[in-house]
């Protein structure tokens, strides 16, 4: 067998023409919709990363402003901007690039946008939201994944799903959205013993550690769907997974390629955030007081 491919750049172009015509439905009712992009220091994948956000949203028709600061910034500097974007009426959407220097607490700055602007959806209230299903911004990669899965027709529901690796951005979203949708899921990490046993039993194998070669096709269960997160850089500048491909496409009936799969679905789907974050204004449903809502005086 030799498996499909699941084009992620093909699915991103596809949803992207569509955007297009929300965002002229907005303008219609005198809503352009916003991102804003902060970005701490001159981390060169960080660069490149936002640098294809900020494409995205040209490419859209999604403005996006881009809030710069200095490696050494104090936390209370970034706290102060996200406080006046979270007021903003052009701002739909915050995102804050990670990492985070080391002298700033991700987490706290991450906790100081307001839900309603969450486009990254990694604010805990739709971290939360997430577990009983029903988030307002799923966050963007395992959302990317969700839609790569559906272009295969194949109902996830009662399959045994096996995502490697349990990040908060990547693996743990991923989990709860196939549970949600009724996958029997399991979750490797680092620490699993014996990898094989595990990733041999997938209907739908996801991975997303971070280490070339990981998933070889003697894991791989005969016709199981293949989603690989991985992004690794090569020492000879090659971009590869987390899948040993070629091989593991003989066994496999669906597999993503490694650039051209999740990658372009990412960046797709902080722009799907974005626009639903504009339509929620623009329907009177969001932006309610900024404050974190464990701080709304109660009455
Ligand atoms: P992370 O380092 O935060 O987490 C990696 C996870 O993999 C951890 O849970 C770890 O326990 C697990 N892991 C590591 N080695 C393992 C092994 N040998 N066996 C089993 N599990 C193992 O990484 P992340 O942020 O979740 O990203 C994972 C990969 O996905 C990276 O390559 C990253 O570049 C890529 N990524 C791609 C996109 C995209 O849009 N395609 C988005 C985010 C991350």
């Amino acid at each position: 067998m030799t498996a499909q491919l699941i084009d992620g750049r093909h699915l991103a172009r596809r949803l992207r023409a569509r955007f297009r015509e929300r965002v002229a439905a907005l303008s219609a009712r005198g809503v352009v919709p916003g991102l804003a992009v902060v970005l701490v220091g001159d981390n060169p994948a960080s660069e490149l990363y936002v640098a294809n956000k900020v494409k995205a949203c040209a490419d859209c028709g999604v403005r996006s402003f881009m809030h710069r600061f200095h490696m050494d910034c104090r936390e209370t500097e970034l706290l102060d901007r996200i406080a006046a974007l979270n007021v903003e009426r052009g701002t739909h959407g915050i995102l804050v690039q990670l990492p985070l220097p080391p002298q700033i607490n991700a987490r706290r700055v991450l906790e100081s946008i307001v839900v309603d602007k969450d486009v990254d959806g990694f604010h805990l209230y739709n971290v939360g939201a997430l577990v009983v299903g029903n988030s307002i911004f799923p966050p963007c990669t395992p959302y990317g994944v969700q839609l790569l899965l559906e272009t295969t027709g194949i109902d996830v529901a009662g399959k045994n799903v096996v995502v490697v690796g349990a990040s908060n951005i990547v693996g743990k979203p991923m989990a709860l959205m196939l549970l949600q949708r009724e996958a029997t899921v399991t979750v490797c990490h680092v620490k699993t013993r014996d990898l094989a046993q595990h990733t041999i039993h997938a209907d739908i194998l996801v991975v997303a550690a971070g280490k070339p070669g990981l998933i070889k096709a003697e894991m791989v269960k005969e016709g199981a769907i293949v989603i690989d997160v991985g992004i690794n850089r090569m020492a000879d500048g090659r971009i590869v997974g987390d899948v040993d491909f070629e091989p593991v496409r003989e066994r496999a009936s669906w597999i993503t390629p490694v650039p051209g799969g999740v990658g372009p679905m990412t960046v797709t789907m902080l722009i799907e955030n974005t626009l639903r974050s504009a339509e929620r204004f623009a329907d009177g449903e969001a932006f309610h007081p900024p404050q974190p809502f464990w701080q709304v005086p109660a009455g």
